[in-house]
């Protein structure tokens, strides 16, 4: 009940009150640091201003950095368990929930969040992306309950805490094969369909019996040929959400543009280029206080958009989000048609080893997978992707292993791409 009050709350206080000025943000991040290094052993070693911190050196620091003083192993632990036994549900002493995201920078990465800042983050999330009808519907009490389906590598406390009487919640596990997810998803067609924008490609080629209201998608960049295809195939916009373990980044407007989420977070920019319209975002979340994220470098690489949106809502817009281009690899199914193995089902395949190597690549060349990586296990990285194409029902791919170089700085940088399809 508590919590639905303060979801409620949160939602309200982002649906309808404005965002606040740059002096009140000013304040509230003042506030937000001088508790921190109260609280905080690691912060209060260090006088002036704190340092940028990388995912590395925040996960070295994980015992200090969390105000419950969880060791990494602790939380690892937990969520590795849950990963295995795909049973999201345990958490921590404290109503803590711990979550496990592959990332995209290439390591793997615990997160904390309170019961508190769950139902913050479910508010919020609602009350930036819940269209009009979709909030007349929940209020209806004559109306069904607002179905909304997630399509996710792993479900976790946070997502489910959306669900309530009047806000059904269906979890689709990428981990299965997509043909049985989407008998499913027909079977209970959603309103709102939530998933990583590789995903909802997927989705959309392969017509489902649906007609939702409001497509997000989530976790990767949405290129402009998948956005097309979405659209048109469900006729409605489709709004993406920026979120990562520092928090929910951003998401766009009902301008269509991305806003980055300033009500909460302070984002300084790291400038690439001299122009200033390029920066990788440093990231300090004055809402959080299970686990403190003050200046957390990220590497996405943003663009920023100078110019005032016209929706109104005062925070920073981008251009776009540039750094965070995955690839799908594909393996034939039984009928010998090939089918899509998304870029964090692989991620995820490699960082939920006994030992994952510290560094890797993953190149497609039809049915051969080339694998470069420094450190891990070849024999649990091969057992491990046959696993992968197993749960999906597909073929297992020929997997290779090459010694391990570094990629050209100048080269994008990927450590999952396709050169050649099967056939
Ligand atoms: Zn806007």
């Amino acid at each position: 009940m508590l919590d639905r009050l303060l979801i409620l709350w949160h939602f309200a206080a982002t649906r309808w009150f404005p965002a606040p000025g740059l002096r009140t943000r000013a304040r509230r991040l003042h506030r937000f640091l001088a508790r921190v290094r109260r609280e905080s052993p690691f912060y209060q070693r260090i006088d002036g201003e704190p340092p940028i911190l990388t995912k590395c050196e925040f996960l070295e620091h994980f015992t200090e950095l969390n105000r419950h003083g969880f060791t990494l192993a602790e939380a690892t632990e937990v969520a590795l368990r849950a990963e295995r036994e795909r049973d999201f549900r345990p958490e921590l002493p404290g109503g803590v929930t711990v979550g496990l995201s592959s990332g995209t920078s290439g390591t793997r990465h615990v997160f904390l969040v309170g019961r508190s800042e769950r139902c913050r983050w479910a508010g919020q999330m609602l009350g930036h992306t819940l269209a009009p009808a979709s909030l007349r519907q929940i209020l209806n009490p004559f109306a069904p309950p607002l179905r909304l389906a997630f399509f996710l590598r792993a479900s976790s406390n946070l997502y489910t805490t959306l669900a309530s009487r009047r806000v059904a919640f269906d979890y689709y596990d990428l981990t299965r094969p997509f043909g049985d997810l989407m008998r499913a998803l027909a079977a209970a067609p959603p309103d709102v369909l939530i998933a990583p924008a590789t995903v909802l490609a997927e989705i959309a080629r392969a017509r489902p019996a649906i007609s939702p209201r409001q497509i997000l998608s989530v976790a990767e960049v949405l290129d402009s040929r998948d956005r097309a295809l979405v659209e048109n195939v469900f006729n409605v916009p489709v709004a993406e959400v920026y979120q990562a373990t520092e928090g929910f980044l951003g998401c766009t407007c009902p301008a269509g543009r991305m806003h980055l989420n300033e009500e909460t977070l302070h984002i300084e920019p790291l400038w690439i280029d001299d122009e200033h319209e390029r920066f990788h975002p440093v990231i300090t979340d004055f809402s959080r206080s299970t686990q403190w994220f003050v200046r957390h470098r990220l590497n996405d690489v943003l663009r920023y958009d100078p110019t005032p949106c016209p929706c109104g809502r005062r925070t920073k817009t981008l251009l776009a989000i540039e750094g965070r281009a995955e690839e799908v690899l594909w393996l034939p199914d039984d009928r010998g048609e090939p089918a899509a193995v998304f870029p964090d089902t692989v991620r995820q395949a490699i960082y939920s080893l006994a030992s994952p190597p510290d560094r890797y690549r993953v190149e497609q060349h039809a049915m051969r997978w080339e694998v470069r990586m420094s450190g891990g296990d070849e024999g649990e990285v091969r057992k491990s992707f046959a696993g992968l194409a197993d749960r999906l029902g597909l073929v297992r791919p020929e997997v290779v292993f090459l010694p391990w170089t570094e990629q050209p700085a100048s080269e994008k940088q990927k450590r999952i791409r396709c050169l050649a399809k099967p056939e």
